[in-house]
């Protein structure tokens, strides 16, 4: 699994938040919030613990939280599912992705996934010993190419990876390109697994679930998870959704992972999904806030911006200051000017590593005040 450049050793969110602990930066790099979520929740936790729920949770998760995840999806997206049968619960969305890829494909298979991709997808595809073929995402709107992506499916494409929003770039796919997507794989009879992590951090309009699309609920599985929606990225609760029979071969394979999920974090994100509409409204909103505020700044400080649709995340272009190796940047970051960022290229596989490597990823899930300092620390490299 270790690269020539053993980039898989280490994860560079672990390694760029190393670093910035190191030289005292405001790390942009790893997404994670400088604030957390609701207090109602962290007392439900505190709740679940002394009233005993200490113990395995059901392998498959609680029921609660199964019959909130499918409320959830019913009442945003009008996505019916069984949570006795149709609904597991993960260690994070991770776990989730895991498993998904470990059921779906192995040695033979072709996983496809946009690039730049989440780094675990990469890492798992590999250790189910499948082969993992790309579709490039371009600046400046990181949607695919409809004749790139029909070329990228082939009689070997078992499975493709969808995550919509995007991380790194912050795109959202628009109706046309998942849909292209679901009659893709139905033409090649391949799996949907779509990580919809950042389904509640859009900036425009709704989110738009693969799942709901005419033809794609027999072939789609959706994970998800409570990390980004409530802020809690710690807690790593995440759910697997879709049809039976290929829910229950990743439950097979996720009873061998983890076995089961922290139980009295299940309890809490179950009162959390049934949150009000205006929670997950005013949260994309007060990020929304976020993002102006360092997109901004970046652009103050000469690098090109490219504004996100959805996630933590901005992508933004570093050639302009003569930078042509984010990478390289990124690891000197945060001891020349006191802040952390994450290269792109270490989504890529080499080619797309070229292509992205003057481009780096900042998160601004972070308190406003930091925000404005950061902007003012890489204000300072650009001079
Ligand atoms: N998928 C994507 C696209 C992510 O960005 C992340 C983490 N930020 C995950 C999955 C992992 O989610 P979790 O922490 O719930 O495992
Ligand atoms: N998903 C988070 C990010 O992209 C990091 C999660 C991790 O550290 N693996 O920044």
């Amino acid at each position: 699994l270790l690269g020539a450049d053993g980039r898989l050793g280490v994860t560079i969110f672990e390694e760029m938040t190393g670093l910035a602990a190191r030289h005292g930066a405001v790390n942009l790099g790893q997404g994670f919030p400088d604030e957390d979520g609701p207090a109602a929740m962290m007392e439900a936790v505190r709740a679940a613990v002394l009233a005993g729920a200490n113990q395995y949770a059901p392998g498959q998760g609680l029921p609660v939280l199964r019959e909130a995840v499918a409320a959830h999806q019913e009442r945003f997206y009008g996505i019916r599912l069984d949570p006795a049968r149709e609904v597991i619960i993960s260690t994070g969305a991770t776990e989730g992705i895991a498993a998904a890829v470990l059921a779906l494909a192995g040695p033979g298979d072709q996983v496809l996934t946009f690039e730049p991709f989440y780094d675990s997808y990469g890492a798992m595809i590999a250790l189910a010993g499948a082969e993992h073929t790309t579709v490039p995402l371009h600046a400046p709107s990181f949607q695919p190419d409809p004749a790139q992506l029909e070329a990228a499916f082939g009689p070997r494409t078992r499975v493709v990876i969808v995550n919509n929003p995007h991380n790194p770039t912050g795109a959202v796919f628009s109706r046309e390109t998942l849909s292209q997507i679901v009659s893709l794989a139905a033409r090649h009879d391949a799996v949907i697994v779509t990580d919809e992590v950042y389904e509640h951090l859009v900036f425009g309009a709704p989110h738009l679930p693969v799942a709901s699309l005419p033809g794609a609920a027999e072939r789609t599985v959706t994970v998800s998870s409570a990390g980004k929606t409530f802020s809690f990225t710690g807690w790593k609760v995440g759910w697997v959704a879709g049809p039976e029979e290929l829910v229950a071969r990743i439950r097979t394979i996720k009873q061998f992972l983890t076995y089961s999920s922290g139980t009295p974090f299940q309890a809490a994100v179950a009162g959390g999904l049934g949150y009000p509409d205006e929670f997950f409204s005013d949260t994309a909103a007060a990020l929304r806030s976020k993002r102006d505020i360092l997109a901004e700044g970046l652009r103050a400080s000469g690098l090109e911006v490219y504004v996100p649709e959805g996630t933590y995340f901005i992508t933004a272009d570093a050639a302009a200051l003569g930078v042509d190796d984010a990478l390289g940047l990124a690891r000197r970051l945060p001891e020349l000017v006191g802040v952390a960022a994450i290269p792109v290229s270490v989504f890529c596989h080499a080619e797309g590593a070229a292509r992205t490597r003057s481009l780096l990823r900042f998160a601004f899930c972070k308190k406003e005040p930091v925000l404005h300092e950061a902007a003012g620390r890489i204000a300072r490299m650009a001079s």
